[in-house]
């Protein structure tokens, strides 16, 4: 999948766009990441496990919010993440979730969730926030159109990353 001018770009995206533009460019190409890395693993348990009786997922356009839930007549969408190690990148997820809400006249606001740290954060969707937001947008469009990946850049990132086999074997 090469990503059209008009295609529309998912909250995943988004926060790999924050953790590495070669790998935002793999996923473009469907370059397949290793299935059994142990942070995808990890991933999977907490999002079987976590939340189990209020949690529901809702697609909407591409994106699929972890639950929602109204409070006091506001809507809260909520995003699990196993650690806050990339919180800066979760945050830009979940604000594109509030963003996507916006552009179809719903306001919502949005909270994320660390739930082996017993901690949570609020994501208010702010103008510098969707300005944020379009650049990334502007840059995944960029960086998929372009025949190669960028060059593979050592980062905290890379130790648990999916990808890692195929940068650096
Ligand atoms: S291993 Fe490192 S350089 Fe390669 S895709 Fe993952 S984060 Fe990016």
């Amino acid at each position: 999948m090469v990503f059209s001018e008009n295609a529309r770009i998912g909250g995943t995206l988004v926060w790999y766009h924050s953790i590495c533009r070669r790998q935002v460019w793999l996923m473009s190409r469907s370059v397949a990441p290793d299935k059994d890395n142990d942070a995808l693993a990890l991933g999977r348990l907490i999002d079987q496990n976590t939340f189990a009786r209020e949690k529901h997922q809702v697609a909407f356009g591409d994106n699929k919010f972890d639950f929602v839930s109204g409070k006091d007549g506001a809507l809260i969408v909520s995003e699990v993440k196993k650690s806050s190690r990339a919180e800066k990148a979760s945050a830009l997820q979940l604000a594109h979730y509030l963003y996507e809400l916006k552009k179809e006249g719903i306001d919502a606001r949005g909270v994320l969730h660390f739930p082996t740290e017993k901690r949570k954060e609020d994501v208010i969707l702010t103008d510098s926030l969707i300005a944020e937001l379009e650049a990334v947008y502007a840059d995944i469009g960029a960086n998929a159109s372009q025949q190669t990946p960028p060059a593979a850049t050592q980062s905290k990132y890379c130790l648990k990353c999916a990808y890692a086999e195929y940068c650096w074997s």
